[in-house]
Parts: structure tokens; C-alpha cells; sequence
């Protein structure tokens, strides 16, 4: 039916179709008439009606009915005048009538259409008369607006009222655009009746007469809210983060680079703050994912509090927030720095737990004009390392200096592991005496790595690597290749004395420390008593965990000497729970006790605290004979430039030598 397009076809035209056929089959069957020109007329006029209505298939069904019933009853009345040329006048003009009322029906349909197309339910068309001042909408501004027709017609103002206060000024611009004849498209805010506040688009197009002066200006307005609310959401996910509800980092970057332009123009200062949280880690590890996002709202909410209202602050990653001062001088970013710092480190509560996370700040500030929002945040992440390294809990500012460390730091470490493939490392040896008689008691093995950035001294790269925990796989390849210089020292007839390997805490600590010294002194076959490992006394502060692999050091037949001793904290307390094979004092104390005569009793005092406990005292760092003649007591040993450097193996084999020559006639 729908096809058809019959149900389209008003009531009134059947009716008048129907009365049409009943009386044509009246007056053809009682009075057959000479001229059928009316009836066909009224005929072609039904058919072009129904086709106008009812579209061609309607038309050509009414066509059919008409001719069937024509031929029909001229086949029984006069059938001798039904010819093909007797009917194609009347045929032709119900063909000519179908074609039309196609026609016009196609063009009733389009019209239609466009008419429902300005009573859509979000856009509406209006037009302003500029001589009149007078507005016009179409139907779908009442939609637009929640309200009904009369209620536009009692108050023609309403769209005005309608817009939010703060878009008002804008949409009066257009208007005044418009006035001289400029296209226009705005986005504004208004108010539905229901009082939500939405979105609408204003594009207008003014119209000029034959003089060119606007006289009207024709518009159309839509609803927009649904795509505005869309791309809110969008920026939402995109600027913020979900978690902590801040600004997200590419947000921060975005706004830090306009925050910049500004601030060069107007010469303002800039500081930004990169904020890390020390043992954030350590709470979501051990007390769960949930705990350590319940932390990050938390810090978030805090940091937020001690801010100025204008001060932004975002999340950069994990445990990472970014804040932007403007505006403050040096003195004022450093007091709120340090408000940061003490306020940050009060504890927070997480079901039930208190748990404290304490921020390392690093700051930079916008003194290079060139510089741009990735730069600045930079400079501000390499100012929060040294902020970790100077120990936590505490802020930096940014400078040239450390960058040029940072970078070197960073260059290094990743030479450094290379090194041991690079066959970049070797090992420097200084013997050790016996002071009194002159005669060689020992040899320190010491680490040298020379690499692209050319020699780079152990007191540089050593911290890198125990930091990396690179220090593991270079630990042992200097034991190894101590053990194997200790066997070439035999080869080549040398005396039999300990050499002496340095070992980090960080070694001692690992947990297979033991079996890898076992491993390798068995591997080379070296008699253990020939290597002596030196631990600082850093590894004392650590003493509980420390203690049991000294003690499986001893057992496994190694030396232990205690290195620096006297500078660290708790020197005494340890020799007097754990067996030491020597101890190995300070450099510094042999340095002042020639000017200081406290610290000279004092040295004194620990060489006869080493003699009572059956332990070999070494001193370090002699240089002159002058300290050589203020220690010639019996039974101290010593090393120091006076004696050598630490030099080459080949060197300290030769040296080995004369030196032998030479205690022999002492
Ligand atoms: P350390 O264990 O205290 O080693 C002694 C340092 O003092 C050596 O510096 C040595 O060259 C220097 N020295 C020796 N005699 C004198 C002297 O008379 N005067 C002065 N001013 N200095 C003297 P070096 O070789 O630069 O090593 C520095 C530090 O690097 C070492 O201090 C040690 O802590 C570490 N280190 C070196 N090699 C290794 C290693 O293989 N493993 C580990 N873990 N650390 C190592
Ligand atoms: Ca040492
Ligand atoms: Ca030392």
C-alpha cells in the first residue's frame, strides 16, 4: 500500500473518484450519449489528481479501472465504435494527466520535506529585518528553546534573555558584524527553558539590496549541546587525569608554552616544579594498588592546598606532579618550596595506616628566554635527581653546573656497561709495607676504566655502578683478575704476600656473594689467604645484615680488612662484635695528626686498639718521610705515595724486585 502511495490519497478525491465511476457506467449503459468531452475531461482531471497525491502508480491504477470500465461497457453497448483510433485522444490525454500529476507530486513530496526540515527539532531559521528590527524564527526554535509557539509569540524578546551572561557581549558583536555586512559564526551559551544551560550555533549571512546597504540578514541556529558535551569529554580524557582529577602532563606542556610566550612579553618570572615522592614505591608494593592510588589523591589534594589559587599543578606520571608558579620572585618560590617540603612530609592515612612519602623537589625558573616548556620541565626533572641524590626530602633549584654532571653521569653509565666487553678496565696495584722493615707485606688492587670520555677516576664511576648495581659484574671481574695476577706473581718468583680487593656494600649485600667468591677462587685456584677483601666501614651500618657474610668470608679462608676505618660511624662498636683480619685507618687521620696533636694521640690510640686485638693495622696515604718518622713503631704497615703509586702490573713487578733488593740490604 505504502508503495502504491494509494493510502496518500485524500478521502475526498475516492469519494469523488467513486461517484465519477458510477455515474459514467450510468449514463454510458441508460442514455448512450454522442460526445463523451465532459466526462472524459473530469476523467484526465481524477487521474492527474490521484497521481498528484498518490504518486505515478496511483495514477496508473486509476487509469486502468477508467479504461477497463470504458472498453467494458462499450464492448456491450456499441461495440462497433470501439476502435484504437476512436480512444487515442482520450488514451493519450490519461497518459499526459499521470505524467503531470507525477510531477507535481514529486515536487509536493520535495517541498514537504523541506518544510520538516526547518521544523527540525534543533535547528531553526530566522531572518532580521533591519528596517523593521524584527526577528523571525521557524518552527524548530520553540524546540530549541523547551518552550511551546505562544509563549514565543507573548515574549519575541526570549532568545535575547536566554543567552548566558558572560556570551551576551559576543553575540551583540556579531549582530554588529552583520549590521555592515560580514558573515558570521558564533558558538554561544543560552538557557533551555528547563534551566539547563546548553549550547547553539549562530551562522548568519546578511543580504544587501541593489545599493549594497544590508536590509536583512538571514540566520540559521542549532543546538550544539550534544557535540560540545562530546568534545568536553574528549578534552577530559585527554587533559586530565582520571585518577587525581588534576591536569595531565600534556595539558601542563601545552599551557606552559603559552604561560611562556606571556611571561617573556611581560618579563615575568616562571618557576617550575618537578615533585617526585620518595617511597611511593614502597607503599604500592606493600600495601597494595588501591593504598597507593588512595596516596596519590591524597598528595594531590595537599599540594593543591598549599598552592595559590592561580599556581597549577599537574600529574606528570606516577608518582610525578608538576606545579607552575607565576609571578614570584626567587626568594618567594624558595619559601614555598620549603612549605612544600614541610608540609608534605606530614603522614597521611590509608585504611587505617599511616604512611609518610616525602617529596624531592627540583626546581627551574625561566631565566634562559629561549628556553621552552619541554626544556623547562627538564631542567627541572635533572634538578629533582640532585634533589634524590643530596638525600630526599628536600628541593633544588636548576643550574648549568649540575646539567653539564648530569649529563656526564649519564654518558657514563651507559659506557660503563660496555665497559667489561669493551675490554675497557684494568687493575692498578699499590703495595703495602711493613714500615719498620721496609719489606713488602701486600698489594691493593685498584680499578682503573679508561673509555671514550677517556680515563674516568674510580671515585667517579665506582658510585655509578654500585648505584646501577653495574658494580656486581665489575666486582668480579676484579677478583677474578686479581686471582689470576696473584698465580703470575708466583710464576714470576715474586715474594708470597695477601693482595687486597675492594668490595662495595652493595656486593656484600647481594645474596649470592659468597658462592660467586667461592666460585671464583676455586675457578682460578687460588689459595684463599692470598686475597683479603677490604668492606668499608659503610657496610657496618648495615651491620645485622653484614655480619653473617663476614663471617662466611672468614670461614671461607678470605682476609677481611676494614677500609677507612676511623671516619665512619661506629667504628668501635664493630671490631668489637666481629673478627677483623686489619684495619686499614684513614688517610685524613695521618694527614692532620702532624699539625694536630689530638688527632695524633688519637691515631696513636688506634693502632694500640688494632695491636690489643691481634689485628694488622695499615695506615694510608703516607707521602713524606716526615709521617714515615713520626710511625716507625714495630708491626704497623703502610701505603702511600712515598712507597708508589698505584701503577701497572708490569711496573709493579719490577718494582716488586728492586724493592726486594733493597730491603735486603735495610
Ligand atoms: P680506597 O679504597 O680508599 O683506595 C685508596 C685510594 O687512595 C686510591 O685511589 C689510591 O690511589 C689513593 N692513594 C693511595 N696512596 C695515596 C697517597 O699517598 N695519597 C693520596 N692522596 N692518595 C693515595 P683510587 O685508585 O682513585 O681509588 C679511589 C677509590 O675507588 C678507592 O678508595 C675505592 O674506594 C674505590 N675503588 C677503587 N677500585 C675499586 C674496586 O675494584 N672496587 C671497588 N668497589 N671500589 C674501588
Ligand atoms: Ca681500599
Ligand atoms: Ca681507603
Amino acid at each position: 500500500m505504502t508503495k502504491l502511495g494509494l493510502n496518500k490519497i485524500p478521502l475526498l478525491l475516492w469519494v469523488i473518484g467513486v461517484l465519477i465511476i458510477s455515474a459514467s457506467i450510468y449514463i454510458e449503459t441508460s442514455t448512450p450519449i454522442e460526445t463523451m468531452g465532459l466526462y472524459w475531461t473530469v476523467n484526465i482531471i481524477l487521474v492527474a489528481l490521484f497521481s498528484y497525491f498518490g504518486g505515478l502508480f496511483s495514477g496508473l491504477i486509476f487509469f486502468m479501472i477508467l479504461s477497463g470500465i470504458y472498453m467494458f461497457i462499450g464492448l456491450i453497448t456499441t461495440p462497433n465504435e470501439l476502435t484504437l483510433t476512436n480512444s487515442m485522444p482520450q488514451v493519450f490525454g490519461l497518459l499526459i494527466a499521470i505524467t503531470l500529476g507525477t510531477l507535481g507530486s514529486k515536487i509536493r513530496i520535495n517541498e514537504m520535506q523541506l518544510t520538516k526540515l526547518f521544523e527540525n527539532n534543533d535547528i531553526s531559521f530566522w531572518t532580521w529585518d533591519l528596517d523593521t528590527n524584527e526577528y523571525t524564527f521557524s518552527e524548530g526554535y520553540a524546540a530549541i528553546y523547551g518552550v511551546s509557539s505562544d509563549v514565543i509569540h507573548d515574549n519575541p524578546e526570549l532568545w535575547r534573555e536566554a543567552i548566558h551572561p558572560e556570551d551576551k557581549a559576543m553575540v551583540m558583536d556579531a549582530h554588529e558584524q552583520q549590521k555592515a555586512g560580514k558573515k558570521t559564526t558564533i558558538t554561544y551559551r543560552f538557557f533551555h527553558s528547563n534551566g539547563e544551560m546548553r549550547w547553539m550555533q549562530d551562522r548568519a549571512t546578511p543580504q544587501k539590496d541593489k545599493n549594497g546597504n544590508v536590509t536583512r540578514v538571514d540566520g540559521v541556529i542549532y543546538d550544539i549541546t550534544s557535540q560540545v558535551k562530546a568534545e568536553q569529554k574528549m578534552n577530559q580524557l585527554i587533559h586530565y587525569d582520571s585518577l587525581t582529577g588534576l591536569t595531565n602532563k600534556n595539558w601542563f606542556h601545552n599551557y606552559l608554552n603559552t604561560a611562556l610566550i606571556s611571561a617573556r612579553k611581560y618579563s615575568r618570572t616562571l618557576a617550575v616544579m618537578f615533585i617526585d615522592f620518595d617511597n611511593f614505591k614502597r607503599v604500592n608494593d606493600t600495601l597494595g594498588h588501591s593504598a597507593g592510588d588512595q596516596l596519590l589523591i591524597q598528595i594531590a589534594e595537599r599540594l593543591k592546598s598549599i598552592l595559590f589559587e592561580n599556581d597549577i599543578v599537574s600529574r606528570q606520571s606516577g608518582d610525578e606532579f608538576l606545579v607552575l608558579v607565576e609571578g614570584r620572585n626567587l626568594e618567594e618560590i624558595e619559601e614555598l618550596a620549603k612549605d612544600i617540603v614541610e608540609k608534605m612530609n606530614a603522614p597521611y592515612k590509608i585504611d587505617g595506616t599511616e604512611i609518610i612519602s616525602t617529596p624531592s623537589i627540583g626546581i627551574s625558573i625561566n631565566l634562559d628566554w629561549e628556553d621552552d616548556a619541554e626544556v623547562l620541565i627538564k631542567k627541572a626533572d635533572f634538578a629533582m635527581f640532585l634533589a634524590k641524590e643530596n638525600g630526599k626530602n628536600n628541593f633544588q633549584f636548576y643550574n648549568d653546573e649540575l646539567n653539564q654532571k648530569m649529563k656526564r653521569k649519564m654518558i657514563l653509565e651507559t659506557y660503563l656497561h660496555k665497559a667489561i666487553e669493551n675490554n675497557e678496565l684494568s687493575v692498578h696495584y699499590q703495595p703495602q709495607f711493613d714500615i719498620a722493615t721496609f719489606r713488602i707485606s701486600g698489594a691493593e688492587v685498584l680499578l682503573r676504566w679508561e673509555c671514550e670520555m677517556g680515563r674516568i677516576p674510580p671515585d667517579e664511576f665506582i658510585p655509578i655502578a654500585e648505584e646501577n648495581g653495574l658494580i656486581i659484574p665489575i666486582g668480579e671481574w676484579v677478583l677474578r683478575q686479581a686471582c689470576r695476577d696473584i698465580k703470575r706473581f708466583k710464576k714470576n718468583g715474586l715474594d708470597s704476600f695477601p693482595v687486597s680487593v675492594n668490595i662495595s656494600t652493595r656486593q656484600l649485600m647481594a645474596p649470592n656473594f659468597i658462592d660467586r667468591v667461592q666460585t671464583i677462587i676455586q675457578e682460578e685456584q687460588v689459595d684463599p689467604k692470598y686475597v683479603t677483601l677490604e668492606i668499608t666501614e659503610s657496610a657496618f651500618l648495615y651491620y645485622e645484615d653484614a655480619k653473617d657474610n663476614i663471617l662466611a668470608l672468614r670461614n671461607l679462608g678470605v682476609g677481611v680488612s676494614l677500609d677507612d676505618f676511623g671516619i665512619g660511624y661506629s667504628s668501635l662498636s664493630m671490631i668489637r662484635n666481629i673478627e677483623i683480619d686489619e684495619l686499614k685507618i684513614d688517610r685524613s687521620f695521618l694527614n692532620d695528626s702532624l699539625k694536630n696533636d689530638r688527632v695524633r694521640s688519637l691515631l696513636e690510640a688506634i693502632i694500640q686498639i688494632g695491636k690489643k686485638i691481634n689485628t694488622k693495622v695499615v695506615i694510608e696515604g703516607i707521602e713524606t718521610k716526615e709521617q714515615i718518622e713520626m710511625l716507625s713503631v714495630h708491626n704497623l704497615f703502610g701505603q702511600g705515595y712515598y712507597y708508589s703509586k698505584p701503577i701497572p702490573i708490569d711496573e709493579f713487578e719490577k718494582w716488586c724486585k728492586n724493592s726486594a733488593e733493597k730491603a735486603k740490604s735495610f
